[in-house]
């Protein structure tokens, strides 16, 4: 609780001058609200193409594309952006869609998972960012589901976070070790689920859910409880289900 108080003083400290801190996940700044809290973030409530969504009613298509990801090792510094946990990746991994790469850049978590399916929610969900030189967003999304295996990957970062820092440096990270080894995934058009809720972003969310321990999955909810936005209308949207 330590941790989860100087995340929260850190935040009201910084509210006045870095404006994308104003934004939280309940009360009068909550995600209801985000899209009048600045004009910036008008798409928040006025945009068509929302995420997160609920990969109910998903549509095969044999056609989707394979997702080849060479992600490498990297040394970096997990904190807190105010909002989740957040690793900054080195340059260098990418995930390649139809030939175009898509180099990481970062990944952070929800808790508990931001996407569902029909009543089914996760209690983690990790987000691995990835840009294209024009600016393109894929986002490849991984769905953990509390087993009595513990997570491998997520020991690497909790075992530091325990020590109650708001940055640990975490040699040898590699999130290729997160994914699973079934790649089929769930593909549609969305937005940021941060504000500004920008949308044109591609989302990739891996069917097969990654076991972690009830242990790990309270390690992380001690410092966000809850920072996962709610569903969004998927509109004229479909959600397609690759091979
Ligand atoms: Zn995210």
């Amino acid at each position: 609780m330590l941790f989860f108080a100087l995340l929260a003083a850190s935040c009201t400290d910084e509210k006045s001058e870095t404006a994308e801190l104003h934004w939280t996940y309940s009360g009068e700044t909550g995600p209801e609200h985000w899209g009048n809290l600045e004009p910036e973030y008008a798409l928040c409530e006025t945009g068509l193409q929302q995420s997160p969504v609920n990969f109910n009613n998903a549509t095969a298509n044999n056609a989707l594309p394979i997702l080849t990801f060479d992600y490498h090792a990297a040394s970096g510094t997990l904190r807190s952006n105010g909002h989740a946990l957040q690793f900054d990746y080195p340059p260098g991994s990418k995930v390649s869609i139809d030939s175009t790469d898509y180099t990481l850049k970062q990944f952070h978590f929800h808790t508990p998972s931001e996407h569902g399916l029909g009543l089914i929610a996760w209690p983690l969900e990790m987000h691995l960012v990835h840009q294209h030189a024009d600016g393109k967003l894929v986002v490849v999304g991984v769905l953990f589901h509390e087993s009595e295996t513990e997570s491998d990957f997520l020991a690497q970062f909790l075992e530091k976070i325990e020590m109650a820092s708001l940055e640990v440096e975490v040699d040898d990270v590699n999130a290729a070790a997160t994914l699973p080894s079934n790649k089929s995934y769930y593909a549609y058009e969305g937005s940021l689920t941060t504000p500004p809720c920008s949308e044109g972003v591609t989302w990739r969310v891996l069917r097969t859910s990654i076991p972690a321990s009830q242990e790990q999955l309270s390690a992380i909810t001690r410092v966000f409880i809850e920072n996962s936005r709610p569903l969004q209308a998927l509109g004229s949207r479909t959600i397609q289900s690759s091979p």
